[in-house]
């Protein structure tokens, strides 16, 4: 295990090396500026792909463009406009309850805080972070399953606890790096750094000896060669 000097270091030229790789540091979630639509999106994409929850919003704001349209809708046709994206009936009552929060208690803004956007239902972490992150420009690291993944694999983690993960790569990376570096997770993760079949051969980090689960090692031992 790395000492946590070591960790802040390789921390930092992780941050380097994906900032060289991914220029652009843009969120999967297309939603054009708006803090009411990023919400809505990453509540959506609990479970769900963010290309079907890109695809879903086309549709759900052309409908209801804002919270308090969102807030007034009929929940049935919430639903349905949600279906394809999965755990359909809590995802509309989230989104309906939380549209009519902004839109009556919060003035139909967004909060910028964690503990105000915690008390909107459906609201965890991880899209706080996002907001947070994303919306205010605030320091916030989104532990989703890549963030998790990867820094697990990369030693800079041992834990596989949101709230750890998030809470450990908060220590080891410079504020203002926090955000963007989990975008280029995401990246990575699809295109390198996989779930079940990790490209370890085209990696910048391959000789990090990467911790990996026992079902994925023999894979990932093939291709480092
Ligand atoms: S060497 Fe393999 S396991 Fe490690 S970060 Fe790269 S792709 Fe992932």
């Amino acid at each position: 295990m790395l000492t946590t000097e070591e960790k802040r270091l390789r921390a930092a030229e992780v941050v380097r090396a994906l900032e060289e790789k991914y220029p652009e540091a843009t969120c999967a979630l297309k939603y054009e500026g708006d803090p009411w639509k990023l919400l809505v999106m990453g509540r959506l994409s609990a479970q769900c792909t963010d290309a079907r929850v890109n695809v879903v919003c086309e549709t759900l704001f052309e409908r209801f463009p804002d919270a308090r349209a969102m807030a007034d809708a009929p929940i049935g046709e919430i639903e349905r406009l949600v279906y394809s994206c999965g755990v359909y009936k809590v995802k509309a009552q989230n989104i309906k309850e939380f549209s009519r929060m902004i839109a009556e208690e919060f003035d139909g803004r967004v909060p910028d805080t964690m503990e105000a956007l915690l008390t909107l239902p459906g609201v965890g972490r991880k899209i706080a972070n996002l907001i947070l992150g994303d919306i205010y420009g605030k320091p916030a690291v989104v532990a989703d399953t890549h963030c998790i993944r990867i820094s697990n694999r990369l030693g800079l983690c041992e834990s596989k606890v949101p709230e750890k993960v998030e809470r450990t790569l908060s220590e080891l990376v410079a504020p203002e790096k926090q955000s963007d570096l989990c975008h280029r997770f995401v990246w990575f993760g699809r295109e390198v750094c996989d779930a079940k079949k990790p490209r370890c051969e085209e990696c910048p980090f391959r000789h990090y000896g990467c911790v990996i689960e026992r079902k994925e090692k023999s894979h990932a031992e093939k291709t480092a060669r």
